[in-house]
């Protein structure tokens, strides 16, 4: 069985051990050491990353063995370090925990503590699913929350770091946790580890934690959306938090710089913008109808057309079909774009089942598409003069016309 070091002290960064086992797993090494201070993954915090030197009485060649700790796992026990390298059984050897990542882990840990502490004591809600991903962190949770109450527990939970409380982690018996109002997920059988944050929360959890709450630096809640029968809310603690934060301040300068926007005005600023693009949206649209209204007429009376047309939205293919379906009598195809990006098309003929035209127009000109019977739309990567060859080979006969 391992000592435990980060039991003791979740601040141990550096220490020495022995190597008790090292067992090669397909491309990696799983190394047993009597001690450790690399936490193992558990409690949804990840396994602890690092590396482990063997300690030399020979300091003359300089040349140092190490192997890199990449992940730590707890089995039967036993914490096993997954190294890229062998290290011999034996060997004393210096363990150092990469502590950025670690520091880290203990800021979100710690955070994500107090955030559901909070939440459970004002809604009664569980955290019943806890998940520190590199970039984000999730909680879910057994009932419903807007991000308006949300941001009510965020600055609550804000509160509790600028109040810098001590936490305090206690071993209890299972008789003595009995007596006690604490979180957990599952019935613990044995010694309960329980982590408490002063009033906002006590929790059963074997994982490591920041000294004071302080060191917390910063909570953001990020997001919430439905999840299952409650919801999944992100959120970000200490300096991936503030590093977050700094990202969306970017964003939001140069959003302030393009749009002639005051910092907090940005949202109204994009909104506006939205709403002034919609407009000019239905006026385009107005004078594309009249515009092909009139093209349609110019060619009233023909029957099979074929009209080349530069580059536009798909609905606008769509109408400037739909216009000249009203003038023509026969199959109506309108191919626009160029060379270079392909045609988008659409083509009909009323009342008319176009469909094996359509994939037999597919097939020739490298076309997707299709629709109901007597509408398709699609596009196609063959080329201007290859899409006019194929109609003009055609039995049926086609006016063929560009503009
Ligand atoms: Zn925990």
């Amino acid at each position: 069985m391992t000592q435990r070091l980060y039991d003791e002290d979740a601040y141990c960064r550096e220490f020495t051990a022995v190597v008790t086992a090292c067992v090669p797993v397909k491309d990696h090494f799983r190394i047993a050491l009597d001690r450790t201070a690399f936490y193992p993954e558990g409690g949804g915090q990840p396994g602890d990353t690092g590396k482990l030197t063997v300690e030399s009485d020979d300091t003359t060649d300089g040349q140092e063995t190490w192997a890199r700790v990449f992940d730590t796992h707890e089995k039967e026990e036993e914490i096993l370090h997954y190294t890229d390298s062998a290290l011999p059984v034996g060997t004393r050897v210096r363990g150092e925990i990469d502590w950025d990542h670690r520091f880290d882990l203990m800021q979100n840990h710690s955070g994500e503590h107090i955030v559901s502490g909070l939440i459970h004591a004002a809604y009664g809600y569980n955290n019943v699913g806890f998940h520190m991903g590199s970039d984000m962190i999730t909680i879910d949770l057994d009932g419903e929350l807007t991000m308006e109450q949300l941001r009510e527990i965020e600055l609550k939970a804000n509160g509790v770091v600028w109040s810098d409380i001590p936490t305090k982690i206690k071993l209890c018996s299972h008789e003595e946790a009995a007596n006690r109002t604490y979180r957990s997920k599952k019935e613990i059988p044995g010694t309960v580890r329980l982590v408490s944050f002063g009033e906002a929360d006590t929790c059963a959890c074997c994982g490591t934690h920041v000294k004071r709450t302080g060191e917390i630096g910063l909570i953001r809640i990020l997001s919430c959306i439905r999840f299952r029968s409650g919801v999944r809310v992100e959120m970000l603690c200490g300096k991936r938090a503030f590093l977050y934060d700094t990202q969306v301040m970017d964003q939001n300068r140069q959003i302030v710089a393009a749009l002639s926007a005051k910092p907090l005005g940005t949202a109204a600023a994009v909104h506006h913008l939205k709403d002034q693009n919609q407009t000019t949206a239905y006026r385009l649209a107005g004078m594309e109808q009249k515009y092909f209204a009139a093209k349609a007429m110019t060619l009233k009376g023909e029957q099979n057309l074929l009209l080349m047309t530069d580059e536009m939205e798909s609905d606008s293919v769509r109408r400037l079909t739909a216009a000249l379906m009203e003038e023509c009598s026969g199959i109506c195809v309108v191919m626009a774009g160029n060379d270079e990006s392909g045609y988008k098309y659409a083509l009909g003929q009323a009342d008319t089942d176009l469909r094996a035209f359509v994939k037999e127009m597919n097939a020739a000109l490298n076309g997707k598409g299709g629709g109901r019977p007597y509408f398709a739309q699609g596009n196609c990567s063959s080329g201007k003069a290859q899409i006019a060859d194929w109609f003009r080979s055609r039995e049926e006969g086609w006016r063929i016309e560009e503009g």
